[in-house]
């Protein structure tokens, strides 16, 4: 008995007008019947145009012809297995040399090859050629990138591209160099989140693209970010040409090629989360609090991400971010956004309403300050009393050197470890002067006041962006322990020489001529927070 395959295939943009491929394939089987044959196995394309030879199901008969699982193939017409002359020919032929026929049951076609033939014989022939070879390569292609096989010369960047030679297929090779630059280029964006600042520190450091005298741009940095081989497998397959316009195939149809690793996955998908929530634009979410919350119990900054698609946003503390490329050292948990900046926000928000919460604890504060500040002046006092010690051993230093109880060089070594001293002393009575801190109490209470009344009234009004701006002049840091769900807001209100004057409505204005002419002094303030 006869063993055979069927064929059929329906493209998408006709399926109506034609007859479906259950139709199709019934009466492929009807006629295998009819003949007594059997049927080996049945190749499909759903929705394939006739237009490409790249169809999934005819390139599984096109191999499996070479197996020998069958000799005869049924399909219901040449339009079925081409719509172009040439591709019938060039299959036909080609399962022909492997002892195959091709039988159709209606030799009626739409797309007839007589008129084809009649563009001329030679025409045809070497379109003919030259589809064959195409073909062939492609093909072949595909098979060596199912074994595996990189595909295409050049590497992408973090890779050396190895070629094939008699004993081993080609290959890619991790570039040390290249591949520190790519994992640079990852803390940099979780750092910066943005490219155009990866791609000025990278400038800044001197580190060119492959091509050396080139700088990178924000379209490589972002290819590259988004370049899943860095994670150990690259594919082949993936853009479909054929239509003239380049497109991605759908992933099932990527044929995976494992190469070495030059990243974590923890690390990319973290990448990706960010572009996500920054990129596309139009469910770009303002994480008010970005930059101000610090991690209890790592110190790192906490960083603002969306999950499922940018339904849900949350803080995370963001030590694997510091610590890259080392493993992550923090258990800290990551914190809903909407739950954080609620309570963060009623805090502030309950401060300004009531200014005397805001003067309770800056006289609180104060009072710290000022006992620092009596320890500030006993310091003070303290260094100026060894510089006078020290300017009498100089004084005595060069009596002895007079005296010739010294060598010369003996008299200038000791001067000169004295006068190290004294300068020591000098940055150390400088500091201390810079930190005697703001006291005077009536004008703190003032000066709260006027800006919790100018404050409130704007409050309200504010878009999530001025928002951001505004908390972030208010707040200094924001310290969240995650186990206790607790945070610690310390910030900080001007002092404006002027107060009580209400025509300041640059508040919210920045960079802040906040309240009028601000002294460069200013009044701290700490608020707990329960998240
Ligand atoms: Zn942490």
């Amino acid at each position: 008995m006869k063993i055979v395959a069927i064929y059929a295939r329906v493209s998408t943009e006709r399926q109506e007008e034609q007859k479906t491929i259950e139709s199709q394939i019934c009466e492929l089987r009807e006629a295998c019947k009819k003949d007594e044959v059997e049927i080996a196995k049945e190749y499909v394309d759903n929705g394939f145009s006739g237009g490409v030879l790249a169809r999934p199901g005819l390139d599984q008969l096109r191999d499996d012809a070479s197996r020998g699982l069958f000799n005869a193939v049924y399909i219901l017409s040449p339009d079925r297995l081409a719509r172009r002359y040439l591709y019938q020919a060039l299959v036909i032929e080609e399962l022909k040399k492997k002892g195959i026929e091709v039988i159709f049951l209606n030799k009626a076609v739409t797309d007839s090859p007589e008129d084809q033939l009649l563009l001329g014989i030679e025409g045809l022939i070497s379109e003919y050629e030259r589809a064959k070879i195409l073909e062939r390569t492609r093909r072949g292609r595909l098979h060596r990138a199912r074994n595996g096989e990189i595909m295409g010369g050049s590497a992408p960047y973090g890779y050396d591209y190895f070629a094939k030679t008699k004993e081993k297929a080609a290959y890619y090779k991790v570039n040390e160099k290249e591949a520190e630059v790519v994992r640079l280029i990852f803390s940099l964006y979780l750092k910066f989140r943005s490219t155009s600042k990866v791609v000025k520190s990278l400038a800044n450091n001197k580190i060119r693209t492959r091509n050396s005298s080139k700088y990178w741009s924000k379209g490589l940095i972002h290819r590259i970010l988004i370049n899943e081989c860095y994670l150990g497998t690259t594919y082949y397959n993936k853009r479909d040409k054929s239509g003239g316009k380049q497109k991605i195939r759908e992933r099932n149809d990527w044929i995976p090629i494992k190469i070495p690793k030059i990243l974590n996955e923890e690390i990319f998908k973290l990448v990706q989360k960010v572009l996500k929530s920054h990129g596309g634009g139009k469910r770009r979410r303002i994480y008010i609090l970005s930059g101000l919350i610090r991690c209890k119990h790592c110190g790192s900054r906490y960083i603002g991400l969306s999950s499922n698609n940018g339904r849900h946003f949350y803080y995370r503390c963001g030590n694997i971010v510091k610590r890259f490329p080392l493993p992550r050292n923090c258990d800290s948990r990551p914190v809903k956004a909407e739950k954080i900046e609620g309570a963060v926000l009623d805090t502030i928000k309950n401060a300004i309403l009531k200014p005397q919460i805001l003067v309770n604890h800056v006289s609180r504060l104060t009072k710290n300050l000022l006992e620092k500040g009596n320890n500030a002046e006993r310091e003070k006092e303290r260094l100026l009393s060894k510089k006078k010690n020290l300017e009498d051993k100089k004084t005595r230093l060069l009596e002895l050197y007079l005296e010739k109880h010294i060598q010369m060089s003996d008299y200038l070594e000791k001067k000169e470890e004295i006068e190290e001293k004294e300068k020591e002393l000098e940055k150390k009575t400088e500091d201390v002067s810079y930190s005697t801190p703001y006291i005077d109490k009536a004008l703190i209470v003032q000066n709260v006041k006027h800006f919790s009344e100018l404050a409130k009234e704007r409050i309200e009004k504010l878009q999530p962006c001025e928002l951001q701006e505004f908390l972030g002049y208010l707040i200094d840091e924001i310290t969240f322990d995650s186990n206790k769900m607790e945070a610690k807001i310390s910030g900080h209100i001007p002092i404006t020489k002027t107060t009580g004057d209400s025509n300041h409505n640059s508040l919210f204005h920045f960079p802040p001529d906040l309240l009028g002419e601000t002294s460069n002094k200013k009044i701290s303030f700490e608020l707990d927070v329960k998240v």
